[in-house]
């Protein structure tokens, strides 16, 4: 038992909670930051706009620029060991910033658009086809939901029509935080069979979609469903015994 407690906090030094800055203000394209950790490639920060792979939604990419104006290139975001803890992922021949070094931090922002358009238009869709979702990605040209669903049931124009039609009311979007008993107390707003949210934290976040969507979600979304423009269905395809795999890119 000892020697597993020391192999975990050996496992997590250096390991801190950093403050998502995207989570209260997914447009932030900029900030500034400071180095926590920077080692073997893998730079943390006191602060951070970079995304890290979460919810089918991939990790940023951009670049840490330091005072002398050489941009070092992150490659990937990832979670780290400890909750709210971020991993950016630097390219192998990229230069280490040290630690407690001010950087300007830069998204590829319209990488990032992209993916928060489509991954807002995947919560929209999610309201058309009613089944249980089983799976879900987002790249950024592409974006898919897998549901649990008769094929029969799936119809490509009308689920086009039937999404593009809601995104047409332009909505503004909400970002709503509850207990981890006040969820546990609405299953029915857990749609994702696959990725339950995050409890133990004691808050989870929900996305509300007004007159339209409420579902647990830590991604980035756009402001105003409007944004989104529009989706055309890319196809429908059976992938394995019960998911039906749809298929979307942005119109
Ligand atoms: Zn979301």
């Amino acid at each position: 038992m000892a020697l597993a407690k020391g192999a975990y906090s050996h496992s997590t030094r250096g390991a801190m909670a950093t403050e998502l800055l995207f989570r209260d203000d997914a447009y932030l394209r900029t900030a500034t930051a400071r180095v926590a950790t920077a080692a073997a490639g893998i730079v943390e920060l006191d602060r951070t706009i970079f995304y890290p792979l979460g919810g089918g939604q991939p990790g940023d990419v951009g670049w840490l620029v330091r005072e002398s104006g050489e941009r070092i290139p992150v490659a990937d975001t990832r979670k780290g060991d400890v909750p709210d803890s971020v991993r950016h992922l630097l390219s192998p021949v990229a230069g280490l910033p040290d630690p407690g070094e001010p950087l300007t931090l830069e998204i590829d922002w319209p990488r990032r658009y992209a993916l928060m358009r489509l991954h807002s238009a995947l919560h929209v869709m999610s309201c058309v086809v009613v089944a249980p979702v089983t799976g879900g990605n987002i790249s950024p040209d592409k974006a898919r939901l897998d549901f649990d669903i008769d094929m029969s049931l799936l119809d490509a124009a009308r689920i086009e029509g039937e999404t593009n039609e809601l995104i047409a009311r332009g909505v503004a979007t909400e970002t709503v935080w509850i207990t981890d008993e006040e969820l546990d107390a609405r299953p029915d707003l857990v749609k994702t069979m696959s990725v339950q949210p995050p409890r133990g934290a004691g808050r989870v976040r929900l996305l509300r979609i007004p007159g339209i969507d409420l579902q647990p979600c830590g991604g980035t979304h756009v402001a105003n469903i409007a944004e989104i423009g529009g989706i055309r269905v890319l196809k429908i395809k059976s992938e394995g015994r019960r998911n039906r795999r749809v298929e979307i890119a942005l119109r």
